[in-house]
């Protein structure tokens, strides 16, 4: 590229205009949902068998058969005719970054010569893609390359653009799961299954226990056309090199701040499209670093939430391009300032309407509080390697651990209250009613949890699992990651406590004690080894923290290749196994497939490294060094005796020049000969070690080229760089 592109590229983004966009006429309420065939949809196109028959599949889990398949199919068919849809797809989520979709007309032969429209109910069902060309750990062979995609009923259908989307689950051929979203529902009705017999003791009523999740998605903007002179920003989601602006975020003023107008009329335009696809989206702002965003919606039940998550970081990038933006997804696209996160507030709540992570109405509704807060702390501290083997990814990488966002350590944060009425709960007699403050006014022999933690449970940032007074919130997930790895995992470790806490409660029972007593007989034993173990109120980010943790037996492991083994280790097998979340040769593959992804993410990382060094770097600091040769010759006729005074910084620049252009060569062949070494690994998790190694080496080959930006003359830079990149919006 030359420079004088360069400077065309960063003028026209810093003149782009906000579009205009054209706002509904009407409130949100009035085209909410308009591209979701929901209940009400189903209302008005169903016959009232086929009705009663999905919402029981839907509500209960009854089966689907294929004559309410066809009828649902009809009445599909009806509506999304109306929306002029031409075609159909089943759409998942395989072991990618992102959605599968293959799109097939609804078009048949009429047997007339002509077409007409059809969709039945097998269509709808069921379908065969070619597995072999999605991940799947070598669950399956070449030669059984079939794999099925089977209809979801408990996620709506949707309509984007001319296509009607079914959400589906991928299985292969013998049935292992391939995909997110099938173990996501065995975890929802594990924890549900594990959670009704507690909740029962407490309102025979319960006969079903929801997962919830709020997820918030961090992201970045950056123009399109910077973007696109940006090899490493479109090939790898990041850059891999660039000297940090002299300005970033160190006056703190983005957070929260005016939303810039382009931006703003992105934002809206991505609301509008969100809502009418039913998506709850609530909340917009600035984050920490500049052009950082966050958008989150309404929280909603796991899979449907966890859908919507996907549904709308793809709405993202599509909107974003119509903007002349790019959204960045990547969990730390530019060195030196903050990186991107998805946290996932994550609840139970009864089908009665009782949320359980949030205290009671009265004691016994603390005590069931309590008693799940507690439960979801042991699993928590049984599993917190597992829990991080979830969110192990070579983007997320950058970001644990990076002084902005958690440690590469799972504790939990409780907050002052609640460790407070933890402690206490080990000191009084375990028939002490426990109410909140305020409520009922004191009385001797009564714990009580203080009226002001429901609204204002304090903040700690720097902790991955925070209590935040009627939720947990899970922050280290990775903002470009399906939130099913996480909460899965949460739901198995939850739901596998839950049992072994019923099995101790129902001998605490049978010994003829009350319930009241006979739970916090059973529950103190666990309070008193969370709030010493997994518990921790401080600065994650400390060095003493990490000490600690070591003690403590938190596992503190910074290696990806390590954190996605402790998925096979024997507790989480036996875990997921007994939750019936994952067999054992599922977890296996899906290790191999995480290992492979990170390896290829870091190959490619660093063969982009590697050209962009040797064909943009590298050939502009000759530029400019060539450039000050000349000076240095022209001098020497001119002052033919103290040219090498008069060109003394001239001469110290080109030592320096020629220093980093022989660093990065060396550093170069260096990464590509530990490649070649690396390549020749059979072993998966072998291989991703080797490749966590090259990771480590990238930041240092981008050392000498960072130093060369500051060098080189800002014309001949071949880059946009972080300056235009950041504050263009
Ligand atoms: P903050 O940044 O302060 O954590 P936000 O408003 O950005 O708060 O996001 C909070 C998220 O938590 C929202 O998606 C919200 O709907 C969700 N949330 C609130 N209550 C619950 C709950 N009980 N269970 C799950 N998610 C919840
Ligand atoms: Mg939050």
């Amino acid at each position: 590229m030359s420079n004088s592109f360069r400077f065309q590229l960063v003028n026209k983004a810093f003149t782009k205009k906000a579009l205009d966009i054209t706002a509904p006429e009407c409130p949100p309420s009035e085209y909410f949902g308009e591209l979701v065939f929901d209940r009400k949809k189903m209302c008005k196109y169903l016959d009232a068998n086929t009705l009663t028959a999905i919402l029981d599949c839907i509500d209960n889990g009854a089966p689907l058969d294929r004559k309410t398949a066809d009828g649902v199919a009809a009445g599909m068919k009806k509506w999304a005719l109306e929306h002029h849809v031409t075609h159909v797809t089943h759409w998942f989520q395989p072991l990618t970054d992102g959605t599968a979709e293959k799109h097939d007309s609804l078009i048949e032969y009429d047997g007339n010569g002509g077409v007409i429209e059809t969709f039945d109910g097998k269509s709808l069902i069921q379908q065969e893609p070619d597995a072999s060309s999605f991940p799947n750990g070598g669950i399956r062979a070449t030669f059984e390359a079939r794999g099925y995609t089977a209809w979801d009923p408990t996620s709506p259908v949707f309509i984007q653009d001319d296509t009607l989307c079914i959400p589906t689950i991928f299985i292969s051929y013998t049935g292992e799961a391939l995909d997110y979203k099938t173990p996501l529902i065995k975890s929802i009705k594990a924890v549900s299954e594990a959670s009704v017999p507690i909740c029962k003791l407490f309102d025979p009523k319960v006969t079903k226990v929801y997962s919830y999740l709020g997820w918030e998605q961090e992201y970045f903007l950056v123009d399109e056309d910077l973007y696109s002179a940006r090899p490493d920003l479109m090939i790898t989601g990041r850059t891999l090199m660039g000297h940090e602006s002299s300005k970033s975020q160190q006056l703190n003023d983005h957070y929260f701040g005016a939303i810039p107008p382009r931006v703003a009329a992105f934002m809206r335009d991505l609301e509008i499209a969100g809502h009418k696809l039913g998506i709850p989206v609530k909340t917009r702002h600035n984050e920490a670093a500049p052009n950082q965003f966050e958008l989150a919606p309404i929280y909603g039940e796991a899979n449907l939430a966890n859908d919507q998550n996907q549904m709308l970081m793809n709405l993202m990038n599509l909107t974003a391009r119509k903007h002349g933006f790019v959204a960045l997804l990547h969990e730390k696209p530019f060195a030196g300032i903050n990186g991107s996160g998805k946290h996932n507030n994550w609840s139970l709540g009864t089908d009665t309407g009782t949320p359980l992570l949030a205290p009671g109405k009265d004691a016994m509704g603390n005590l069931q509080f309590i008693t799940f807060f507690v439960n979801v702390l042991a699993a928590v501290q049984r599993h917190n390697s597992v829990l991080k083997g979830s969110i192990a990814s070579a983007t997320n990488a950058h970001r644990l651990g990076g002084y902005e966002a958690p440690p590469a350590i799972v504790s939990a944060f409780l907050g002052k209250t609640m460790t407070q009425v933890l402690r206490q709960l080990l000191t009084v007699p375990s028939d002490t009613p426990i109410e909140i403050a305020g409520r009922k006014g004191k009385k001797l022999g009564i714990l009580e949890i203080p009226e002001i933690f429901i609204d204002n449970t304090d903040r700690n940032r720097t902790s991955p699992f925070a209590f935040t007074g009627n939720r947990f919130e899970f922050r280290a997930v990775g903002s470009s990651a399906n939130c099913a790895g996480a909460v899965t995992t949460l739901n198995a470790a939850v739901a596998q406590q839950l049992v072994s806490f019923k099995k101790a409660l129902d001998k605490e029972i049978a010994k003829g004690k009350s319930l009241n007593v006979a739970v916090m007989d059973t529950l103190k034993p666990i309070i008193a080894s969370v709030i010493d173990v997994v518990c921790f109120d401080g600065n994650g980010y400390s060095e003493e923290w990490h000490q600690e943790a070591v003690r403590r037996g938190l596992d503190t492991t910074t290696s990806v290749p390590e954190m996605i083994a402790s998925f096979t280790s024997a507790p989480a097998v036996e875990m997921f196994t007994e939750a019936g979340v994952y067999t054992e040769p599922e977890l296996h593959a899906r290790n191999e497939v995480k290992w492979v992804t990170y390896i290829k993410k870091v190959q490619i990382e660093a063969r982009v490294m590697g050209r962009m060094a040797i064909n943009h770097i590298i050939p502009a600091a000759l530029e400019y060094k060539q450039r000050l040769l000349q000076t240095v010759t022209s001098a020497k006729t001119v002052f033919p005796e103290d040219w090498a005074s008069v060109c003394n910084s001239e001469i110290e620049a080109i030592r320096e020049i020629s220093a980093c252009i022989k660093e990065i060569r060396e550093k170069v062949d260096a990464m590509t000969e530990a490649r070649k070494e690396a390549n020749v690994i059979d072993d998966a998790y072998e291989r991703a070690r080797c490749y966590s190694k090259i990771a480590d080496s990238l930041p240092e080959i981008r050392k000498p080229i960072d130093k060369l930006e500051e060098l080189v003359d800002n014309d001949l830079w071949p880059l946009p760089k972080y300056r235009e990149l950041l504050f263009i919006a």
